[in-house]
């Protein structure tokens, strides 16, 4: 059973208010309408069946990943100076015309959620379980800003050329989410996906301009950052970046924006994360444990929410860390593609080099306490891990990948969640605790931008919980949140009374 279904029981209220706790039961990328009906995507897809895995098994046989070229320096300029043209028509389009075509391209993606799915395993090597979450947030992102905007439609004025520059962590959903918020409150978009995963961003912008995106207001450009990238940022008709990825180059991107003769120009950055999970010792090692597992394992620890630090009390630190050995034993790690598979390679050599070593050196330096078994060996795997540390502090900075870094304290949990603010990032937190009074304090003192309790920390769901940091882990607006939109906007002018 879902943790999160578990909490009014066991706090006897619902938390549901505690920012953007997760605390509500509900499956993964359930976008609630204005009327609180689930959507169309929200009904339930069961992979172990086979009527629903024989269309998802097709689309793995079939689809291929295909090599794209990177952009040249004319073809940037080529791809600002059309988006530039474009804008006027694209934002004197009214916005129910823009939202109608968001949804029309939700309703194109749910159809072909079994192709994007075999995509995401191809060239992110995602599980099936990550895709169909991955494809379903999407849509959720297409409707959810389609509602927000003709909500606010006097608001919706775009300022001109926004860059959307979006990782490879969810090629799919951060990707379209940035582009489609962007182009529906009225900007034209110059997109550039992660060099690893552009394959799934050009069937997505195909999928956009056939719902009606027309050309001139959607460009993929397809390269690295350092070189198209940072070309689009420091380009003359840049109105405004979207960037979500590490913390280190938002930090470049606002360097390189600021030198810029027509700065400043808004920057919406979504960072890193050192995210932790704080346990009490009235905390149910059940639940801690599977929650655990899913936040700082499942993805292969690449997401920015995943869990990095587990803190636990010391006096049931013993049977949590014992119980945490067994669940790593326990774990599948091997082909993506295979149902039984909990844990996938990493994204590509650089990354398993970066988090092999960081794995190497903790072998030396800290406690092992236990390695997931390898089912299938494949390239750039990492075993999820998990070692023991003295301290918070020593926990150095953000490994994108399956490890898992677990501290036990002495003090009171209140010094703990200092001890977190304290590394200056703040994008998820868990709290595991049976004491309603003591989450709810925690929750407001912790300056974290997502705070989930006695349930896993990932996985934020669009219009439920919005999601997004403060601190070095990004800039806000909340992704998925009423906010988002406006961020890409100028306020409209008041009409003086006459
Ligand atoms: N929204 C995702 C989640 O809640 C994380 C996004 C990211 O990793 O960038 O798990």
């Amino acid at each position: 059973a879902d943790p999160a279904v578990q909490v009014p029981e066991l706090l006897g209220s619902p938390l549901a208010d505690i920012r953007s706790t997760g605390a509500l039961p509900l499956p993964p990328a359930l976008y609630l309408d204005a009327d609180g009906r689930g959507r169309r995507n929200s009904t339930g897809l069961d992979l172990t069946a086979p009527a629903h895995r024989a269309p998802l098994q097709a689309a793995l046989d079939r689809v291929v990943v295909q090599p794209v070229a990177e952009a040249t320096p004319e073809q940037v300029d080529a791809a600002m100076a059309r988006l530039q043209a474009g804008f006027p028509a694209w934002s004197a389009t009214p916005v129910s015309q823009r939202a109608a075509i968001l949804r029309r391209a939700a309703d194109a993606l749910d159809a072909r959620l079994a192709e994007f799915c075999a995509l995401l395993v191809k060239e992110a090597f995602k599980t099936q379980a990550d895709c169909v979450a991955e494809v379903r947030e999407a849509v959720d992102f297409l409707r959810y800003y389609a509602d927000n905007a003709e909500a606010d439609a006097g608001a919706m004025q775009g300022r001109g050329v926004f860059v959307c520059i979006s990782p490879w962590n969810f090629p799919l959903a951060i990707f379209a989410g940035q582009v489609v918020a962007a182009l529906v409150a009225g900007n034209t978009v110059a997109a550039k996906p992660a060099e690893q995963t552009p394959y799934v961003a050009l069937k997505m912008v195909e999928l956009l301009h056939e719902a009606g995106v027309p050309a001139d207001a959607l460009v993929l450009l397809h390269g690295a950052g350092e070189t198209v990238g940072a070309g689009l940022v420091a380009h003359a008709h840049t109105a405004g970046v979207c960037f979500t990825g590490s913390t280190v180059v938002a930090q470049i991107i606002n360097k390189a924006l600021a030198r810029k003769p027509n700065a400043p120009i808004p920057l919406i950055a979504e960072t890193g994360g050192l995210n932790a999970m704080v346990v009490d010792s009235t905390a149910l090692p059940e639940q801690v444990i599977d929650a655990v597992v899913q936040s700082a394992f499942r993805s292969a620890g690449q997401r920015c929410s995943a869990l990095r630090l587990l803190c636990v009390q010391s006096s049931i630190a013993d049977g949590v860390i014992e119980m945490l050995k067994g669940a790593l034993e326990q774990l599948h790690v091997g082909q993506p593609a295979r149902l039984a598979t909990d844990v996938g390679p990493v994204i590509d050599d650089e990354a398993h080099a970066n988090i092999a070593r960081h794995v190497e050196r903790l072998k030396r330096e800290a406690r092992l306490i236990a390695e997931a078994p390898v089912a299938e060996p494949l390239p750039r795997q990492i075993r999820p891990v998990a070692f023991e540390l003295k301290r918070i502090a020593d926990l150095g900075e953000e490994i994108f990948g399956p490890v898992l870094h677990v501290v036990r304290f002495e003090s009171s949990v209140d010094e703990v969640i200092a001890d977190i603010n304290a590394l200056g990032y703040g994008l998820t937190l868990g709290i595991q605790t049976r004491i309603d009074s003591r989450a709810q304090r925690l929750a407001d003192a912790a300056r974290i931008g997502n705070v989930y309790v006695n349930r896993n920390i990932i996985g934020a769901v669009v219009g439920v919980q919005p999601f997004g940091g403060e601190g070095l882990s990004g800039t806000g607006p909340k992704a998925g949140g009423p906010d988002y939109l406006r961020r890409f906007c100028t306020e409209p002018h008041l009409d003086a009374p006459a």
